[in-house]
């Protein structure tokens, strides 16, 4: 059988006979999937062939590994990375072990995500949902994913000198994300009033890189050779040309070209089952916590509130289990049918197959959450610092991060306390609006008595008619909980726009277009 085989496959025959993994390989033929560590990949840098080699001799410069996880952003094609000085690009899926890319383009796996709440399903019967089943948001990303089985540069390209550049990305990869799913018939506990439930189960979270522009990546189903779709931010393909497919160099072969078409586009995924500790979160009107943009209402504080409290409370779980900052990680998910009103976090452990850290957690959880309000409460920063939230293994989400916003939604499970805003941050929420209407030569006055109330905001238009301006707090449905301000505009006919202190701070067009103006 052996001498059989050609090219590919009898190179990755001869590499495992090598390695003394014939048990393995003939595990493989019966157990295709779980015969291989498969959460680890490698980035495979060939060493140049000599004339008179056997065409299935191939030996490696270089194969360092990474958890699958991080090599999805790491070693993706499209980016670069220096090993031992050297500069590499990432060009190709290949691994020595599975040289046959159509076997990983066979087992793709559909990949289907709400664009704007965080519903997230790996279900056949999900890709043809017209709608998400959360939120109603009809954008969805849609695209298979394939589980890479490891990565290579191409032997044809010259070898640069790195000259100290950082690793740069073809798209990185999401925070791991739970599939919508069936809550779980019993929770191990509640806590708080039922504003909390917990439990401790293993699960399936996903992890996908969409490539840059979330525009997936192509693949070459013969030579391996794969690269971000063409477009903003990946300006040159080499595999396709015009729309027609490009003759290209196969990566693995000096001086060999490939005709064949490339297909896709896929994202790079990895589904992996590890033990999760499943939080969810209750809210009672007029508290809400929604995480979908709707006409109204944006959901952007709603998912940086989720964002910043689960990097918290992941932070402070490994204080107290006095474990590596980073080993404990979390995201957080929609519940089908929970609307603004319901809502998942959960954590997970890095560490392969689980070191059990999440049942710690649960069994911790009054101390872990105590601990997690000091470190949210016990900083001065604006939004999020070194002090506090961030950190090495968050850097991606460093942006996203507010403590301010974390602590009000922990503070309001914890005791009920509705979230509101001081005079002071109502006055600040409103400074950018302010100038902004005056330079739109708009009459604009703050703290403005009328009718024996004092109002934020009062706007005036050139009819002299008036637009009184409210600022509540995000987590708050104004609509649900009326403010003496608005009461007075109904009961006097004047116009009234409600606007929250997060949309007038980070989305200041979006406040100015609900004036209506
Ligand atoms: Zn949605
Ligand atoms: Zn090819
Ligand atoms: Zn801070």
């Amino acid at each position: 059988m052996r001498a059989q085989l050609e090219g590919a496959r009898r190179e990755g025959l001869e590499r495992q006979l090598e390695e003394q993994l014939l048990d393995t390989l003939i595990g493989r033929a019966i157990f295709p999937r779980y015969a291989f560590p498969m959460d680890v990949v490698s980035f495979w840098v060939s060493k140049p062939k000599w004339k008179g080699d056997p065409a299935y001799k191939r030996s490696f410069d270089y194969e360092p590994q990474r958890d699958l996880q991080i090599a999805l952003s790491e070693y993706a094609p499209g980016s670069s990375l220096t090993i031992d000085k050297w500069r590499f690009k990432s060009e190709c899926l290949y691994s020595p072990y599975a040289p046959d890319v159509r076997l990983t383009l066979e087992r793709a796996q559909a990949y289907v995500a709400c664009t704007s709440c965080g519903y997230v399903s790996l279900t056949e019967e999900s890709e043809s949902l017209a709608a998400c089943p959360c939120c109603s948001t009809v954008e969805m990303f849609k695209h298979r994913f394939i589980t890479p089985e490891g990565f290579a540069p191409d032997m044809n390209a010259r070898r640069d000198i790195d000259h100290g550049q950082g690793p740069s990305y073809a798209g990185r990869t999401t925070r791991a994300q739970l599939e919508v799913q069936d809550p779980p018939t019993m929770w191990d506990a509640q806590y708080f009033e039922h504003r909390l439930a917990v439990a401790a189960r293993p699960q399936n979270l996903v992890v996908v890189n969409k490539g840059v522009g979330d525009r997936g990546f192509l693949v070459c189903p013969d030579c391996g050779r794969t690269e971000p779709v063409f477009g903003p931010g990946f300006p040159y393909s080499v595999l396709m040309q015009g729309g027609t497919p490009r003759r290209h160099h196969h990566p693995l072969e000096v001086g060999v070209f490939c005709d064949a078409r490339a297909v896709g586009p896929y994202y790079l995924g990895h589904r992996f089952p590890t033990d999760v500790l499943l939080l969810r979160l209750r809210f009672a009107a007029p508290v809400v916590c929604p995480t979908a943009d709707t006409p109204g209402r944006s959901g952007r504080p709603g998912r940086t509130a989720l964002t910043s409290l689960v990097e918290a409370i992941a932070l402070a779980g490994s204080r107290i289990l006095q474990i590596d900052e980073g080993e404990l990680a979390g995201n957080w998910s929609p519940v089908l049918g929970g609307g603004e009103n319901e809502v998942y976090m959960f954590l997970y452990d890095l560490l392969p197959g689980g070191a059990g850290y999440t049942r710690l957690v649960r069994d911790h959880i009054e101390k872990v959450l105590e601990a997690t309000e000091v470190l949210l409460a016990g900083c001065d920063c604006e939004s999020s610092c070194y002090r506090c939230l961030r950190h090495y293994g968050n850097n991606v989400d460093h942006p996203s991060l507010d403590r301010r916003l974390a602590l009000a939604l922990l503070r309001y499970l914890k005791n009920g306390q509705q979230p509101a805003l001081s005079q002071n941050e109502r006055q600040e929420a409103l400074t950018w609006l302010l100038q902004l209407a005056r330079l739109k030569e708009l009459h604009a006055t703050q703290d403005a008595p009328r009718n024996g109330v004092i109002v934020p905001l009062v706007i005036t238009r050139d009819d002299g008619s008036e637009v009184w301006v409210d600022v509540h707090h995000p987590l708050v449905d104004a609509r649900a909980a009326p403010s003496l301000v608005q009461a007075t505009a109904a009961s006097h006919f004047v116009e009234f726009c409600p606007l929250d202190a997060f949309t007038l701070r980070h989305d200041l067009p979006r406040a100015y277009g609900a004036l209506q103006l």
